[in-house]
């Protein structure tokens, strides 16, 4: 039942119990044509980057049936997104499992289109590579700044002997390229032992601002996002969430978990304190659902997505003078 015409609205599981129907995201439909949304929920079912333990090209269709829990209404920031925007599941990028590079060129060219057609991105991942794609397609000519919540910092070189496109480097291409502006980057939750002392310093030396877990400790969530916003300003600013960035007692089921991250209630505060801040898409990426027998990262997963949503759905609205 649509409150506005041409909004979508999720099935209310008052009518539609939760475990019934064809999950997409949140329960909304699937709509292809574009010109019908504000906000498109898009899942690229990739993982080709991953250097590790492989199972993110799993993400987008766990995260689809966890979503099913959620409501439609935020209860602490009192945001009904389904109120605000067009909004619905856009299906998902046609990817090929067995060529990197064929499927980078398919995201980008994705998410081009999205972009042209004013289309605002939600992603569900894949792995953290499908950020590099996705920012091809919607920041050329136009870097955006970062909030990035992470264990990693991402901005690797290469691996095994010069590949240049993995999991773990796709912001040092993206600064190469002109896509992501450095100064206007924020990782939180950096950690774990490293290949060698100077990982960080392509990160640190462009002007990244890193905030390692000890930090974050130090500070406390509220203090953390307060310099987040600093640091992006009123420019044009994309959240990629990895959920390794929480502590994998909260999100074990991930490629590269590392122990003593943040909790799924402080992520949440951080993401609630993005309000009002000039956002241009996001996602969450590294849900792995072979490593995630309960099915408790893909929920922890699909509620990020939806605290996400809130606030983007309220931003997007005002840009577009809804
Ligand atoms: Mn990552
Ligand atoms: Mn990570």
């Amino acid at each position: 039942m649509a409150l506005r015409e041409g909004f979508f609205e999720p099935l209310s599981g008052m009518e539609w119990p939760r475990f019934s129907a064809p999950p997409t995201f949140m329960r909304l439909p699937q709509v292809s044509d574009w010109s019908k949304l504000d906000i498109a929920l898009i899942g690229v079912p990739w993982d080709a980057g991953t250097t590790n333990r492989a199972g993110a090209r799993h993400g987008p269709r766990e995260i689809r049936n966890m979503s099913s829990l959620m409501r439609r209404s935020h209860h602490a920031l009192g945001i009904c997104p389904y109120e605000l925007c067009r909004i619905a599941d856009a299906g998902d990028v046609s990817v090929n499992p067995i060529d990197l590079n064929d499927t980078i060129g398919r995201v980008e060219r994705f998410y081009a289109t999205l972009h042209k057609a004013g289309v605002t991105p939600l992603t569900a991942g894949g792995d953290h590579l499908i950020t590099l794609p996705i920012m091809r397609g919607i920041a050329r000519g136009r870097p955006v700044g970062m909030i990035h919540f992470d264990a990693h910092s991402d901005t690797w070189d290469s691996y095994f002997g010069g590949s240049k496109l993995t999991h773990g480097t796709p912001f040092r291409r993206a600064v190469e390229e002109g896509l992501l502006d450095p100064k206007r980057t924020i990782q939180i939750g950096i950690r774990g032992s490293v290949y060698d002392h100077h990982d960080m310093d392509f990160a640190l030396d462009h002007g990244m601002r890193v905030i390692y877990i000890e930090e974050y400790f130090e500070l406390g969530w509220e203090k953390v996002i307060a310099e987040a916003r600093r640091v992006v300003g009123d420019g044009p600013t994309y959240v990629s969430f990895d959920v390794d960035g929480l502590d994998p007692v909260y999100a074990p089921g991930t490629g590269t978990p590392e122990i003593g991250g943040y909790s799924t209630h402080e992520a949440q505060q951080m993401l609630r304190g993005m309000r009002g801040l000039n956002l241009v898409g996001a996602d969450v990426v590294e849900v792995a659902p072979p490593f995630d027998p309960s099915g408790n990262t893909a929920l922890v997963g699909a509620t990020m997505m939806f605290e996400i949503l809130c606030v983007l759905a309220e931003v997007v609205a005002k840009r577009k003078g809804r």
